[in-house]
């Protein structure tokens, strides 16, 4: 059996393939188009990948997590959901009504009912989740520019599953389940990824699948919403398409995508992508370096030490820094390279990004050919 889902079961909530019944029932709601934030979380709430919550946070579960990093029953919970409203919706909607859900090309796909409604102290969420309230960091920018100043809570419902940026690659959690189940995998470490692969990347990969009873990997491709310079979907999805097809073990490797957008919130972040991976199925997840931190807002090995502090039943591998090392003559890491910085070509994401810029070949070393070649054909950024 792979893992449980986080808190005992899956909470689903889709009623597909009712589209014209559903849409004669939304007659007399308030049609609200959410933020694309919300957006993506009302889809991962309906489908369970965030089970066990059913619905957008009230004021209650929004301040537990703040402040204990915890729901009201006490289960670890690090990253509010919560659904806010800009100012045409806000004087529309009011608690204890049903609205009408509206994906981003404003076609109906659910129905929430608004529980509660209540003022979002910006400040205190950008404080508490992301440790700052500088506005050069990517979610707290926009919690102060996009988030409205009420939010609603309640439980949502879907009958229609809109494209995603993943494509074909967007699965449920009770579909990559079944998928685990049929290849007969019980113990799966997950990846998360949000950039193309480089060749460090791969060695934590591969060491994992190394270790005594894991069955497979799970690699899940965080694409959901782009901001400048952020590589687009495809070139994430197809530089891991190479790298799968050339360098891993198809009966070994599964790759997936998880559409929402990227909480750049270090240690609590990486808990949150735990979680949803979790209910994935997942029994062990990879946490290297500084995950899910952007600038240097959080101490590159607290996303490991939350770990310690919080149980939420998945097994964290913990790796040091890895690079390619030009005494060992290979990618190697912090924990068993005997050399010294000199020796180690350690190149960023941000160094690649300026080098495909300035047309520099990428070194092999970092980066397999295959996965060079499609970041090297241009028009791989978000402008
Ligand atoms: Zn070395």
């Amino acid at each position: 059996m792979v893992n449980t889902p986080y808190g005992g079961s899956l909470k689903i909530s889709m009623d597909l393939g009712n589209e014209e019944k559903h849409i004669a029932s939304l007659k007399g709601m308030t049609p609200v188009k959410p933020f694309i934030d919300f957006y993506y979380d009302s889809l991962k709430l309906a489908d369970g990948s965030y089970s066990p919550l059913e619905g957008f946070m009230n004021e209650e579960e929004l301040e537990g997590v703040l402040k204990r990093k915890a729901m009201p029953n006490d289960l670890p919970w690090t990253i509010p959901i919560i659904f806010t409203l800009d100012a045409s919706a806000n004087d529309k909607v009011t608690a204890g009504e049903q609205i009408a859900l509206l994906d981003q090309n404003e076609r109906p796909y659910g129905i929430m009912d608004v529980e509660t409604k209540f003022v979002l102290n910006k400040k205190q969420v950008a404080q508490d989740v992301y440790g700052t309230l500088d506005p050069r960091h990517p979610n707290v920018q926009d919690i102060f520019e996009k988030y409205g100043d009420y939010a609603i809570s309640g439980r949502v419902r879907i009958f229609r599953v809109p494209e995603l940026p993943g494509g074909g690659y967007e699965k449920h959690p009770s579909e990559i389940r079944e998928e685990f189940a049929r290849r007969g995998w019980k113990n799966v470490v997950a990846y998360q990824a949000r950039n193309p692969p480089h060749v460090a990347h791969e060695y934590l990969q591969k060491v994992s699948l190394e270790l005594p009873g894991i069955d497979g990997l799970f690699i899940h491709l965080v694409i959901g919403r782009l901001k400048k310079g952020d590589y687009k979907a495809n070139v994430i999805l197809d530089t891991y398409d190479a790298l799968l097809k050339n360098y891993h073990r198809p009966e070994k490797t599964l790759m997936g995508s998880l559409s929402i957008t990227m909480r750049y919130a270090g240690p609590r972040a990486s808990i949150f992508l735990a979680i949803v991976r979790r209910n994935y199925g997942a029994t062990h997840y990879i946490i290297g370096r500084d995950q899910a931190g952007v600038g240097n807002y959080y101490d590159p090995y607290a996303a490991q030490r939350i770990f310690d502090e919080l149980d939420i039943g998945i097994i964290p591998l913990k790796f040091k820094e890895t690079f390619y090392c030009k005494k060992c003559r290979g990618i190697t890491s912090e924990s068993v390279c005997p050399h010294g910085m000199e020796d180690r070509m350690i190149i960023s994401q941000t160094k690649i990004r300026e080098m495909l810029k300035s047309g520099q070949e990428i070194p092999q070393e970092i980066i397999r050919p295959e996965v060079a070649k499609i970041l090297e054909n241009g028009d791989v950024l978000n402008e």
